[in-house]
Formats: structure tokens, C-alpha cells, sequence
């Protein structure tokens, strides 16, 4: 089952990309992952987009149409959840023309809904673990007080270059302009499923599994 997880930044995609991992035996693809590791490594790529990325802009379709295509072939038997691709119209026609090329199809995109005030509160107050990239949130998930990651006891916790107040107004507006526009072409072609977004992580995934399972 080949699926995508739409919705603005801060909606819990790569939150609950990592649950259907654990639980599916999905492969998660995250352009944003994919694109963070590039800019750290260094390479002629990671440079070119870093400016971009950390002022909360959309970097080519050309580049993340790349990186997808790479990782496409090879084995999938599980799957794979496209998080955070496609993000414009025209990263969502070449999905659609990558898949037909593997003789693959998508099974459901599904929607997470989350009102804009919540984004803005969750984004300013998370970070990850830097060992094993477990979230947490300052509010709702704060890292343990002996600050050990409950999930690998790595120490070291990092924050995004783009989760400031000022990217993420860029960010979200890119997500209205360019890539919420996904939701109706997904709509016409029947593979659209909404959950909410904005319920604990758990129920969250509880909605998502309803749907996939539907
Ligand atoms: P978000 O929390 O905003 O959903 P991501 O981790 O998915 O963040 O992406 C971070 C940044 O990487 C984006 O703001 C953008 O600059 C770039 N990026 C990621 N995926 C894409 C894509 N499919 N098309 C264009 N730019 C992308
Ligand atoms: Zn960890």
C-alpha cells in the first residue's frame, strides 16, 4: 500500500509516518528529511537549498522529483509514505507518473486537519532527539527531566533552523498557496481520506488506521 500524508507543517506527518513504520513495515520518504540531511552533509545540493529551506520556501520541483525517483525503485513491499511530497501540482502529476512507471498505484492520501493557531503553538515548542529523531514538545512532551530520550537515552536534542515564528508564516503560506490546492485534485481522483489532526497522537493513529483499513 502506497500512501500520502498531506497537511500544513506542524500537522504530525512525520509523527505518524514513524507509527506506520513501526507498525506496517511501511518506508517513510520524507523530502524534508531527505533535504535536511543533503544541507548537513554539505553537498553541492544541500548548499543550494539552505537558504531556501530555512526561509521556509519551497525548493524546485526539479530537486525533490529527483530524490523521490531515486528512491523509488528497489524493494517496497511494505509500501511507501510519502511525507511531506508531493507539495505542488506538479510534484503530484509526476508522483502519479513514477508510480504508473513501477507499476504501482496510491492507495489513499490522507489529510490531516489541524487548525492554524495549534500549528503555530506546536512548532514553536518542539524538538527531537538527535540520536534517533524520537519527538518532543516543550508543552505536551517535554524532554525527561534527567535528559535522556525515553526512546533511545541519546542526550543530545536539536530544534529546526525553520521553526521560527517568521519561516513558518512562510511555510504555512507556501502550504496555502501551492500545496493545499492537493487536496481537491486528490478529491476528483477519489483517493482523498480526512482525519483529525488535532486529537493525542495515539487517536490520531487510530483515525489514520480506520481509513487505511477502510
Ligand atoms: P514541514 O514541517 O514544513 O512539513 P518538511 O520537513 O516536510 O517540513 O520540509 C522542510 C522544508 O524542506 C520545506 O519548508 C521546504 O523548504 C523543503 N521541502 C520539503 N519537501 C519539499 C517538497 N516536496 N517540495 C519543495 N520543497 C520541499
Ligand atoms: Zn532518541
Amino acid at each position: 500500500m502506497n500512501i500520502i500524508l498531506l497537511g500544513p507543517p506542524g500537522a504530525g506527518k512525520g509523527t505518524q509516518a514513524r507509527i506506520l513504520v513501526e507498525s506496517r513495515g511501511m518506508i517513510q520518504l520524507s523530502t524534508g528529511e531527505m533535504l535536511r540531511e543533503a544541507k548537513s552533509s554539505g553537498s553541492e545540493m544541500g548548499k543550494k537549498v539552505a537558504a531556501i529551506m530555512d526561509a521556509g520556501e519551497l525548493v524546485t520541483d526539479e530537486i525533490v522529483i529527483g530524490l523521490i525517483e531515486e528512491k523509488l525503485s528497489g524493494d517496497n513491499a511494505g509500501g511507501f509514505i510519502f511525507d511531506g511530497f508531493p507539495r505542488t501540482l506538479a510534484q503530484a502529476d509526476a508522483l502519479g507518473e513514477l508510480l504508473e512507471k513501477h507499476g504501482a498505484t496510491l492507495e489513499a492520501v490522507v489529510e490531516m486537519r489541524v487548525d492554524d493557531d495549534e500549528l503555530v503553538s506546536r512548532i514553536t515548542a518542539r524538538s527531537t532527539c538527535g540520536d534517533c529523531g524520537e519527538g518532543y514538545n516543550d508543552v505536551s512532551k517535554p524532554i525527561p527531566a534527567d535528559g535522556r530520550c525515553t526512546n533511545c537515552g541519546g542526550t543530545e536534542f536539536k530544534r529546526r533552523a525553520d521553526d521560527n515564528e517568521e519561516s513558518l508564516r512562510t511555510r504555512l503560506m507556501e502550504y496555502y498557496k501551492k500545496t493545499s490546492p492537493l487536496i481537491g485534485y486528490y478529491y476528483a481522483k477519489g483517493n482523498l481520506r480526512s482525519v483529525n489532526g488535532l486529537g493525542e497522537i495515539d487517536e490520531v493513529a487510530g483515525e489514520i488506521k480506520v481509513v487505511l483499513d477502510a
